[in-house]
């Protein structure tokens, strides 16, 4: 096989990988199968690049740049969808139109995903163009972001039209949307509110990379062009899910009008357990020459209608504002609620986010306020009746002081967030902090539960994490509910703890803004405890992800005597404060430092990093005399340029650091 194919054959494989994996959700092979014949692909690539495709599978990584993005003019303008809110007024429309076409009329029943809309032209069966719907005439061109949307296909499976565009909609699961929000919790950054605008605002991202670690998914629901293969929606529908495209199941024909209220109000039920967020129901006229004869209004098709599913809001009094201490000090106001049904479950609380929401909101003590379920687990108030108010109601104060311990409450320039400073007395906090400690993703004690913790905290055993180590069984003994067996198994838990790698242990220590891979990344520049505590700020700075914010928290943490006592001791008892020994593909590299600088084009800097330690070589910090080589990509700027002053060190570009390698 020449390289060509090889190359061709690699991409079709992935392609169809992809699409099991993401239309159908059927994977046949491993992440980490796929992952190494990417990676394997991604290498001939760049050995070869005269072969390389704009479609290929590696293009799903992002890493284009977008400072503007062009404004395109739609060949088919994307109109809007009329609303109805009640089935009488559905009745209505389907009488007109059955009135208007004289004769049997069939019905697509359809989900209205609620997300962003998308406009994808494909030419050759390859996808060439993404853009916004805009004002529905133009709309932003948006190629780069979308092609790192997983279930949109880049390349058609035997497409019989030549120029086709397919439009969609372009959404976040719940899952995904959770895990951005816990990813930004993790690094201090405001959570978003609900998938709909989470996805919108992705699309928009300049960084396509960024976009593609949102993980966003696109349904399609038209497809328009000439000499289609189709003459009807259903057709359409099936055919576009020949081609690739990933098109829910929930689609249904439906011959009698009883079909389509059936279909309405099971899913006006279901919704709550699909995976992503639907607004409402589509009914479309199915066959295209029944539609030419409706044709359109100056805003939307006639021949289609949204039922709007009622947004699934309650009117209820708040009763009161109660706060909750995290473990890092964050403070949140929740409200306390008189009990209402909402979307099938009785709410008593909702979040109310931080000070500003409160004070947007100008909510007072006694309001009677609307309640609403959207793609968040907690359910949220996003209004207040006015002409409910009580008379002299009192607005709503953010608490000054933590309600736990009574501390003043400080709150950083530009965040949202009110913080309880008074770390080491705040009993929430205390409790928090051990409780993450002993958590599944740190130290993993699993026979630790947080009643225990309360305990141990009450009694006075453990009032920070490294008193843990000095517990023993018959310490444990005295505590309510707590049988022989159980102390042992705890002791045990702890006592296997000190096997717990490096990054867990520096991740459990909970230090503001360091999550998991945050704490990992860390791990791998700074190897040990003693570096990691005496990396300066711009060091530490040096690595990816870490930004001022970050640098600060750790530097602040390693600064403070308590903390350096308490390591102190959980050295001295055994866990792990050095990573683990990674085992080396070869010693090319032994006592040679690098550098990179400038944008890369052919690995990341992870990657890069990975190749020299791998090799046993050490990555610098800066450039200095000691450095041997520097490896420069696109854009290098004053570290190049300080090389070549110094003189003594090598400067490579990414080929030839490469070289050297084989
Ligand atoms: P609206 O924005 O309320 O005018 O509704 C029109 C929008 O609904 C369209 O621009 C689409 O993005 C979106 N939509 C979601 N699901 C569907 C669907 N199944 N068929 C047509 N449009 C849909
Ligand atoms: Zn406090």
């Amino acid at each position: 096989m020449s390289i060509e194919q090889k190359i061709k054959a690699l991409s079709q494989e992935l392609d169809e990988h992809n699409y099991k994996y993401y239309v159908l959700d059927q994977p046949e092979i491993s992440d980490f199968e796929f992952d190494m014949k990417l990676k394997a692909l991604q290498e001939l690539e760049n050995e070869y690049p005269k072969f390389a495709d704009p479609h290929s599978p590696t293009q799903r990584v992002g890493g284009v740049i977008t400072k503007n993005f062009p404004t395109v003019v739609h060949q088919y303008r994307m109109y809007s969808l009329n609303n109805v809110y009640e089935i009488a007024e559905l009745q209505e429309w389907l009488e007109r139109v059955k009135k208007d076409l004289g004769e049997t009329v069939e019905f697509v029943c359809e989900l209205k995903f609620d997300g962003a809309s998308i406009s994808l032209t494909y030419e050759n069966a390859t996808l060439a163009q993404a853009v916004t719907r805009g004002d529905g005439y133009q709309g932003d061109e948006i190629t780069a972001n979308v092609k790192t949307i997983k279930s949109i296909p880049l390349k058609l499976k035997d497409a019989e039209a030549n120029e086709i565009f397919a439009r969609g909609e372009i959404i976040l699961t719940h899952e995904a949307f959770h895990k951005i929000n816990q990813e930004r919790e993790e690094l201090g950054l405001e959570t978003f509110m609900n998938p709909r605008n989470t996805a919108s605002g992705s699309l928009k991202l300049q960084d396509s990379a960024e976009v593609a670690k949102r993980e966003l998914s696109a349904f399609i629901y038209g497809i328009y062009g000439k000499n289609l293969p189709f003459d009807n929606q259903w057709a359409m529908l099936q055919t576009a899910r020949k081609w690739g495209f990933k098109i829910p199941n929930s689609a249904k024909l439906c011959l009698a009008e009883q079909e389509i209220f059936n279909f309405i109000a099971f899913w006006d039920k279901q919704r709550h357990d699909l995976n992503y967020e639907i607004d409402g129901v589509v009914i479309k006229v199915n066959q295209f020459f029944q539609q030419n004869e409706l044709g359109y209004t100056a805003k939307s098709p006639r021949w289609a209608i949204a039922y709007k599913f009622k947004a699934e809001q309650a009117k209820t009094r708040l009763n009161e504002v109660s706060y909750q201490v995290g473990r890092t000090g964050a403070v949140t106001p929740v409200a306390n609620l008189e009990p209402v049904l909402l979307a099938g479950t009785t709410v008593k609380r909702a979040s109310l986010h931080n000070a500003d929401i409160i004070k947007n909101l100008k909510i007072c003590l006694g309001d009677m306020v609307y309640v609403e379920k959207g793609g968040e687990i907690i359910p949220k108030i996003v209004g207040v009746s006015l002409e409910d108010r009580p008379a002299n109601a009192q607005a709503v104060e953010f608490t000054k002081t933590c309600p736990a311990c009574a501390t003043p409450l400080v709150r950083t320039e530009g965040e949202a967030v009110h913080y309880c400073p008074n770390e080491d007395g705040c009993p929430p906090q205390i409790k928090g902090k051990i409780e993450h400690f002993v958590s599944r993703k740190a130290m993993d004690m699993e026979s630790i539960g947080s009643e225990t913790i309360a305990q141990l905290y009450e009694v006075g055993l453990v009032q920070k994490i490294s008193d843990l180590y000095h517990l023993q069984v018959e310490d444990l003994l005295p505590l309510e509910r707590m049988a022989q067996k159980s102390a042992e198994n705890i002791i045990n838990a702890i006592e296997k703890s000190k096997k717990i790698p490096f990054e867990k242990v520096l991740y459990g220590l909970g230090i503001r803004f360091v999550g998991e891979t945050v704490a990992k990344k860390l791990v791998e520049a700074f190897p040990n405890l003693k570096l990691l505590q005496n990396a300066k700020p711009e060091e530490l700075e040096e690595v990816d992800t870490v930004g001022t914010r970050i640098s600060k928290s750790v530097v602040d943490y390693f600064s403070q005597k308590k903390h350096m006592e308490m390591l102190e001791d959980l050295m001295n008892q055994g866990l792990q404060f050095e990573a683990a020994e990674k085992e080396l593909t070869s010693n090319k590299f032994e006592n040679q430092t690098f550098l990179f600088t400038g944008k890369l084009a052919e690995f990341t800097r992870d990657e890069a990093k990975q190749l020299v330690e791998e090799n046993g070589g050490k990555i610098a910090s800066s450039v200095t005399k000691n450095l041997n080589f520097l490896i420069v990509g696109e854009k290098a700027g004053s570290k190049l340029k300080k090389a070549q002053d110094l003189g003594s060190v090598q400067i490579l570009t990414e080929l030839e650091f490469l070289e050297l390698l084989k």
